[in-house]
């Protein structure tokens, strides 16, 4: 396929990592285990639509994502097995998802009762979703779903077909509060007589730590990217995760200036000796924040550092020597025996890693990777 686009700076999706990473997941908890892919926020930043082809292929059956338009998108490209929103949906988009065959999510009965009054034919598939002490979205309390499940039963346009809870701290150390929730859920299961549901209580830390716990389907995310649920459970993950998404640029400038010379905005950097300053075309409006200013970056194999404030478009390196225009630097992944992990980056900005990838923003393309050949590349700017 074609490589659509102009500038120096791109994210690769490893895709041959999302297929172990749901391989792997698939393996640990069983083949009766079904795994939701979870693919919301374009896919922690990814690509939505080649990281749910890539995670079918390897093995999950469903999909999530958080509100109807990211449903909507993998609808209309084409994907055909459940999705799942996870999120509030409008009562009155409730025709719309019917239309498109999309499974949402009922959090209460007063939500039930407003979209009663949006619905003429066709019938919504539903998943309850419980709140065993998130306190997010959810219904809390036995008689309020008691009372659901009983309109459900009366009404020929709604189906339960899933019943759902979310963890707050399954990736701590201390599981009491897990266990609480826990049996919180499982209280709640008792109101429902119903057998043929899909249960799922689980995200990625549950379904690496508990595996037994899962009922029949895990909702997984962040390590289906190949990246920890939390820096806690790192060093006891059950399996090696790999990591998909890397950023990648290039040197566009490369000077040398003498002893004394100040670099970028503020002029807060001032060399110390004849320095070699490499410019690279990535900046805060890339989701290359400001506040990564100190960071490393890799070029030929070996560390080294930004020098200067982040610019909106561009940043500027201190090379150690001179480097032809062109080099490739890596900003996040791994060049020789050198790996700036995602969660360095999270560090650096006193977050979560999470957060690294979904900041990456859509003004960069995105390149996915199969077998180490460039297979699509998705670039926002001229593809709408
Ligand atoms: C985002 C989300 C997940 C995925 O969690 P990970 O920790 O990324 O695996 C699962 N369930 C719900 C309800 C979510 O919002």
């Amino acid at each position: 396929m074609q490589e659509d686009f102009y500038r120096d700076t791109w994210v690769e999706v490893n895709l041959d990592a999302i297929t172990h990473n749901v391989r792997s997941m698939k393996h640990h908890i069983g083949e009766a285990i079904d795994i939701i892919a979870v693919v919301k926020a374009n896919a922690y930043g990814h690509g939505a639509l080649q990281v749910a082809k890539t995670a079918l292929d390897a093995g999950a059956s469903l999909l999530a994502v958080a509100f109807l338009d990211e449903a909507l998108m993998l609808r209309n490209s084409g994907i055909d097995v459940p999705i799942l929103v996870l999120g509030a949906t409008r009562a009155v988009d409730v025709e719309l998802a019917i239309k498109n065959d999309i499974t949402l999510t009922v959090f209460s009965l007063d939500w039930l009762n407003e979209a009663k009054k949006y619905m003429n034919t066709g019938v919504i598939n539903l998943h309850v979703k419980l709140d065993t002490g998130m306190s997010r979205l959810g219904v809390r309390a036995e008689k309020e779903l008691s009372a659901i499940v009983k309109f459900v039963e009366d009404s020929s346009h709604f189906a339960i077909t899933g019943i759902y809870t979310h963890f707050a701290t399954a990736d701590e150390s201390d599981i009491a509060y897990f266990n609480h929730q826990y049996k919180r859920f499982q209280e709640l299961l008792n109101c429902i007589s119903q057998q043929d549901l899909l249960v799922h209580c689980g995200n990625s830390a549950t379904g690496l730590r508990f595996p037994d716990k899962l009922y029949n389907a895990v909702r997984l995310g962040i390590s289906m990217y190949g990246l920890s649920p939390s820096v806690e459970v790192k060093n006891e993950l059950p399996f090696p995760l790999e990591e998909v998404f890397s950023l990648q640029t290039k040197l566009v400038h490369v000077k040398k200036v003498p002893k004394g010379t100040k670099v970028s905005y503020g002029a807060t950097y001032e060399t110390t000796e004849d320095e070699w300053i490499g410019t690279l075309p990535i900046g805060y409006a890339d989701g290359w924040l400001r506040s990564l200013k100190d960071s490393d970056v890799l070029v030929e194999g070996k560390r080294v550092p930004l020098i200067g404030r982040v610019c909106m478009d561009q940043c500027m390196v201190k090379l150690p020597y001179e480097l032809p225009v062109g080099t490739k630097v890596t900003l996040i992944g791994k060049q020789n025996n050198e790996h700036i992990t995602v969660d360095e980056v999270a560090k650096r900005l006193d977050t979560i890693n999470y957060e690294v990838p979904c900041m990456i923003t859509s003004r960069v393309p995105r390149m996915f990777l199969k077998n180490k050949s460039i297979i699509e590349v998705c670039n926002p700017l001229l593809n709408s």
